[in-house]
């Protein structure tokens, strides 16, 4: 999430879409597509016959619901986990506590005020501060860049609220989501609002689709001498606000938050292994991120990548099948604005040998293969041949794609160990439509490509877990 990539926050997956091999093109051979062309079909046969990752995503969706650093539900959601995993067998299921940062939303709202009097959507970003108790009403100045924020003389943005009004691009195959480039204006339109004097900024929702609903998210004021309000309007309203402005109406807004850091409170990431049989003080670690934002069910991101996690663990122990390295599920904590479960878990377990780590955090649609990437070029390279010898094996359903790029924000917290970072790459099509919103609840996934998120996620971990070298090494 907050400053690496992930596809929750900012920055993104840039390098992934530079080198694609598709396995898909010519038939993959090798030592590994033979020695485990057979338990991946059987681990396909045997998920799509029965699994449990929809009944897990239905109960930590809608029985806990979102869950907000070091807020009850994410307690509960924690607790949830490893009662889940016990109860299907996992060995030493745990919880490792992390202090993570509390951000509370409190109630907020806004409204255009001039030229007539209209409820506006919006969202507040995680971090934000408040406004003062009898809100903050102010002339808005749009603008649709940070150029063009800067081109402005200061006494036009002084004592205003600066609306941020730039596109997020579509989704192309080529290129995949515009997420990138228009997340920064999310994570520092305050700081640079501010700057130029503004008391407030509201920044239009990261997505480019709409259908009147605002995103929230991280944003964060780095070195900013003075702190502003800041949340997330829709599509719509930033385009009317810019209309307005453009027939040189004078609009007005009134903003109420009651937004606030409350400190630090107690968090915990959740661990669960199937021990490996010959090394199993080599890891392969597969996860998601418990937490969400506080909107929705986070269903998509992260409660889709955590029970797949845990479904892919759940299918191996279930067939019996216990590799030579042991498997690892983690399911990281405040990877939405703090990245301290990762960061703790990089730490606390940097003396044990992390083979591969593998992060489902992209939502639970259809796979369609894995990134990879790791410090040394040459291991990469080679690591990317493995690769795709392994999701060749999932030609059955579809999930071929193998690319050097971006893995995730909680794992590539290992790759300075020198550990393979994999991220589950999804068919992103409509990932962003939801992403942040109270929208991204259970009704959003497909059972049946959660289910292949699963299968994918078990197929690859247990080939990494077992195959006789390490990834990245002849
Ligand atoms: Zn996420």
């Amino acid at each position: 999430m907050f400053f690496r990539c992930s596809i929750c926050s900012f920055g993104l997956l840039i390098s992934v879409f530079l080198w694609t091999v598709s396995a898909t093109a010519q038939e993959i051979k090798g030592p590994i597509v033979d020695a485990y062309g057979a338990i991946a079909k059987q681990l396909i046969e045997a998920g799509h016959k029965s699994n449990d990752s929809m009944r897990k995503l239905e109960e930590l969706c809608d029985g806990i619901g979102h869950r907000l650093s070091g807020s009850a539900s994410l307690d509960r959601a924690i607790e949830w986990a490893q009662a889940t995993m016990k109860a299907d067998g996992q060995e030493n299921v745990r919880a490792e506590k992390v202090m993570v940062t509390k951000w509370v939303r409190g109630k907020e709202s806004c409204e255009l005020v001039e030229p007539r009097s209209e409820p506006i959507s919006m969202l507040g970003l995680g971090g934000s501060i408040g406004t003062p108790a009898e809100g903050l009403t102010a002339e808005v100045i749009v603008v649709g860049s940070k150029e063009e924020l800067d081109a402005l003389p200061a006494e036009k943005v002084a004592g205003r609220i600066v609306v941020f009004n730039a596109a997020m691009p579509k989704y192309t195959a080529e290129n995949g989501s515009g997420y990138g480039t228009a997340v920064q204006y999310r994570g520092s339109g305050a700081k640079w609002a501010a700057e130029k004097g503004a008391v407030a900024a509201l920044v239009r929702s990261v997505t480019a689709t709409s259908l009147s609903t605002p995103h929230t998210g991280a944003m964060r004021y780095g070195d900013a001498k003075q702190q502003i309000p800041v949340a997330a309007i829709t599509i719509e309203t930033a385009m009317m606000l810019q209309r307005l402005q453009d027939r040189g109406v004078t609009s007005k807004v009134k903003l109420s938050m009651e937004a606030r850091t409350e400190g630090e409170a107690p968090s915990a990431n959740v661990l669960a292994e199937i021990v490996g049989r010959e090394k199993p003080e080599e890891i392969v670690v597969i996860g998601g991120h418990i937490d969400s934002w506080d909107v929705g069910q986070g269903a998509h991101d992260d409660g889709a990548g955590c029970v797949a996690a845990m479904e892919a663990l759940n299918m191996l122990r279930k067939l019996g099948l216990q590799p030579r390295r042991t498997i690892r599920v983690v399911l990281w904590t405040n990877e939405e604005n703090g990245l301290a479960g990762a960061k703790d878990y990089a730490a606390r377990h940097q003396r044990e040998l992390h083979v591969a780590g593998i992060e489902a955090d992209s939502g639970g649609f259809a796979p369609e293969g894995f990134t990879v990437e790791m410090n040394d070029a040459k291991k990469a390279d080679l690591a990317l041949e493995q690769l795709q010898q392994i999701a060749s094996l999932l030609k059955p359903i579809g999930a071929t794609k193998a690319m050097l790029g971006g893995s995730g924000a909680d794992v590539g917290q290992l790759k300075q160990l020198g550990t393979a970072c994999l991220g589950l790459e999804i068919d992103g099509r409509t990932y962003f439509d939801f992403h942040h919103t109270w929208a991204d609840t259970v009704d959003k996934v497909n059972p049946k490509e959660l289910t292949d998120c699963a299968i994918s996620l078990a197929v690859a971990s247990f080939i990494l877990a077992d195959m006789p070298q390490r990834m990245g090494e002849r």
